[in-house]
């Protein structure tokens, strides 16, 4: 069989793309390495930029219990706090309810799925328009397009020989639920050294306690728990989270090499979308919203490509353009926010002066997120 489309990862950029394409009636098969439902290191604070697109889905975040979220709060690494309402709000959703719940919505619009299994290899077949992908349980699947989806970092890209792939990054990302008194309608960002850390609840009533540490925090503590309690700690709201609450997962979810800023948008004509495209820092809040938002207009030109409206250079071509004219900026701003986050004097000054031109943190939150879709 030749699929039209095979995308390769089920996250949230390959589950949008799978929807779209396969109501509009092409043969979709989904590869996904892993099952649903799955916890997944992720803030998991969605912004609003997406509430209504995800409805018209046929997914609304608020029949699975998300919480609403309009206030925000950020403390620099004395636990100095700046508290201010959210210019969009958002919602916050567990990545094991959300990805969940959008893996059935794709089922019942007939999307096919080779689970707990990885796209390894791809190649094109002879000097046709077919690719080959070839994976770990040794299967073989031709389609006409493919979609990388595989989210921050896979074999996939290593094969792909991608560029960002031998370049090293100094970040590590923990995360875990907790059992603890914090308001549900806030979600709160607390520097530390070498880092931050943030919180909100999800539609269990638990809170996600999400943190980005330098690598050499873990190298120098040899151990997450030693770390969290003797350094993140040092901020006074973490302390309260790493030594009164209490953990509802065995053992805390933790990921390296993760590489921020944008990369190639198509590689060997492997069109990319989410992570694989590009990742914001994760102080944006906003990598889930450009995920389903990347999804939705790489998934209108694949259909004008099916329809023979452009052919693959010019697809190629046009998703790039728009792409980067949605997100660029947004990465760019990201970046630079990253400068004032996780030194004591930098986020201390930075909070300050937040505190007294308030103004300007609605401001700042504005310019790294996009409008409503
Ligand atoms: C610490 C941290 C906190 C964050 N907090 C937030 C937040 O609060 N709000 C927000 O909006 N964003 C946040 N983000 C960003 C957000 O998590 C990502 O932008 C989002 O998950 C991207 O979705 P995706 O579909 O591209 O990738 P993913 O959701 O990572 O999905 C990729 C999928 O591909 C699969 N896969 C990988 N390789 C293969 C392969 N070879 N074959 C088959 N399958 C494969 C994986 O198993 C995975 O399921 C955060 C990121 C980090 C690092």
């Amino acid at each position: 069989m030749i699929y039209d489309v095979i995308i390769i990862g089920g996250g949230l950029s390959g589950l949008i793309s799978a929807i779209e394409l396969s109501r509009a009636g092409l043969s979709v098969l989904l590869i996904e390495k892993k099952d649903y439902p799955q916890h997944k290191v992720c803030g998991e604070y969605v912004s609003n930029e997406v509430f209504e697109y995800l409805k018209s889905l046929g997914f609304d975040p608020f029949i699975f219990g998300a919480k609403n979220i309009n206030r925000f709060e950020l403390s620099a690494v004395s636990g100095i706090k700046l508290s201010t309402e959210l210019p969009l709000g958002g919602f916050g959703i567990s990545r094991f309810a959300l990805d969940e719940a959008l893996y059935h919505i794709a089922i019942s619009q007939s999307v096919n799925f080779q689970l707990n299994d990885s796209a390894e290899h791809i190649e094109k077949v002879g000097n046709s328009d077919l690719f080959r992908i070839f994976t770990q349980k040794d299967k073989v699947f031709n389609a006409k397009l493919i979609i990388g989806a595989q989210g921050k970092r896979s074999v996939i890209d290593k094969n792909l020989k991608r560029s960002f792939f031998e370049k090293r990054s100094p970040f590590i990302a923990v995360k875990c639920h907790y059992k603890g008194d914090f308001p549900e309608d806030l979600v709160a960002l607390h520097n530390f050294k070498g880092g931050y850390c943030g919180l909100s609840m999800v539609e269990t009533g638990h809170i996600n306690v999400c943190y980005l540490s330098s690598e050499s925090n873990l190298k120098k503590y040899k151990d997450i728990r030693k770390m969290e309690l003797e350094l993140l700690s040092q901020n006074p709201h973490l302390q309260t989270v790493f030594h009164n609450w209490e953990p509802v997962f065995k053992a805390p979810l933790s990921i390296s090499q993760i590489y921020f800023h944008e990369k190639n948008l198509t590689d060997q004509h492997v069109l990319m979308v989410g992570d694989a495209a590009g990742l914001i820092y994760p102080l944006c809040g906003n990598g889930m919203a450009m995920a389903i938002h990347g999804a939705k207009l790489l998934s209108e030109q694949v259909l004008r490509y099916f329809k023979t409206e452009i052919d693959r250079i010019t697809l190629e071509k046009n998703y790039t353009k728009i792409w980067k004219s949605h997100f660029s900026n947004r990465i760019k701003a990201g970046g630079f926010l990253q400068n004032f986050f996780g030194t004591p004097f930098v986020s201390g000054t930075a909070v300050r002066s937040l505190k007294i031109f308030p103004f300007m943190a609605k401001s700042v939150i504005k310019f790294t997120h996009g409008k409503k879709i």
